[in-house]
């Protein structure tokens, strides 16, 4: 029924087989119903991307899944990286080091001026990333500016102990990390082509940008498995030009890795529902991820996918996406909603 262009040249990136794929691709107009935008002719599916994995699910794990190939082909004892207090990335990537038998060295950004992984609240992430025996470091905002100096200095001095450390960019979003959205959308091509979603591609794509990989990844997949003519990054902290250019410069790397690869044209940064700072929702999506959940059982969390899912309701209340068929990447983030439950249940 389908005639979806299989991608003609398969990617040359090495991969590891790591998450449960493929994710389900599900319908779920009782979201829009619940909102009362049911009206709109807007077929929303969802692409369940927070069904990756156990303990390590999420977007991460896609990017892990060729960053850890190239990982092991150097010979790598030990990863290194770093983000947030509550990062995913550095949680999802300490899960994957226990699971290989690779040690992990995360570097997490802190307002705590005490720098005392003691005296922060274990919750979420960072207990998950502690339980998964990752090495954790805690550093300034100011510190964390230059956290690609730091991550190349602690390499070295783990070097010296004879390790061999992989460094992993800030999110995973390199070249190589932003292959897994690239290969996401092949999935979803073949599921498709068997007849998901309806057998036919979406008008468009949202999903949440925080580091430009996920973003780099769909909107060159997109293009090149023909799943949508449209992709909207709805950034969650920044501003629409860092984004555009990180996502440029991400593209560019993958183009010198795989000629042929090129970007959709019909790519958009929103930055619109970014709220008041990185972690920190507005009240509104605050009470829209406790709306999502009991409409549909799908469950958001406030820094990531409440934002993103803010974006597009605010874009389908102002009639934008009238009668489209819409994909929104649900990108996991279950732990970091956890570990903000005290802020939320004032909305439940
Ligand atoms: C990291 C993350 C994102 C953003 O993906 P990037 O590739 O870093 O832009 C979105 N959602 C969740 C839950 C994440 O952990």
């Amino acid at each position: 029924m389908s005639s979806l262009p299989t991608p003609s040249t398969p990617l040359r990136a090495a991969r590891l087989s790591l998450a449960n794929l493929p994710t389900p691709v599900e319908p779920h107009p009782a979201i829009l119903d619940a909102l009362g935008l049911g009206d709109r002719g807007i077929a929303l599916w969802i692409k369940r991307d927070d069904a990756t994995g156990g303990p390590e699910a999420g977007n991460k794990i896609r990017k892990l899944e060729f960053l850890l190939a190239e990982a092991k082909a150097l010979g790598a004892t030990t990863l290194v990286t770093c983000g947030g207090i509550q990062s995913n990335h550095c949680r999802a990537t300490a899960g994957l080091a226990a699971r290989l038998g690779l040690g992990a060295h995360l570097l997490l950004r802190t307002t705590d001026p005490e720098l005392d992984v003691a005296k922060v609240p274990p919750t979420g992430n960072l207990f998950l990333s502690r339980l998964l025996g990752a090495s954790v470091r805690l550093i300034t905002p100011a510190d964390y500016r230059r956290r690609n100096d730091l991550m190349r200095e602690l390499a070295d001095a783990l070097v010296q102990r004879g390790e061999r450390p992989y460094v992993i960019p800030e999110g995973g979003s390199n070249a190589v990390g932003s292959f897994g959205y690239v290969a996401a959308a092949e999935e979803l091509a073949t599921q498709i082509g068997a007849g998901a979603a309806g057998g036919a591609p979406f008008d468009v794509f949202v999903h949440a940008c925080g580091s430009g990989g996920t973003a780099a990844g769909l909107a060159v997949g997109a293009r090149r498995s023909a799943v949508a003519t449209r992709v909207i990054a709805m950034a969650v902290c920044d501003d629409r030009a860092t984004f555009e250019a990180r996502v440029e410069a991400i593209v560019g790397e993958m183009k010198a890795k795989e000629p042929g690869l090129e970007r959709i044209d019909a790519f958009e940064v929103d930055d619109r529902a970014k709220g008041p700072a990185y972690a920190v929702p507005t009240d509104e999506q605050r009470a829209l991820v406790v709306q999502v959940a009991r409409a549909s059982g799908i469950v958001l969390d406030p820094v990531y996918t409440g934002k993103a899912f803010a974006g597009l309701v605010a874009r389908a209340k102002r009639g934008e996406l009238d009668g489209q068929r819409v994909l929104f990447w649900h990108t996991g983030g279950l732990p970091g909603l956890l570990a903000q439950s005290t802020e939320l249940t004032p909305f439940l």
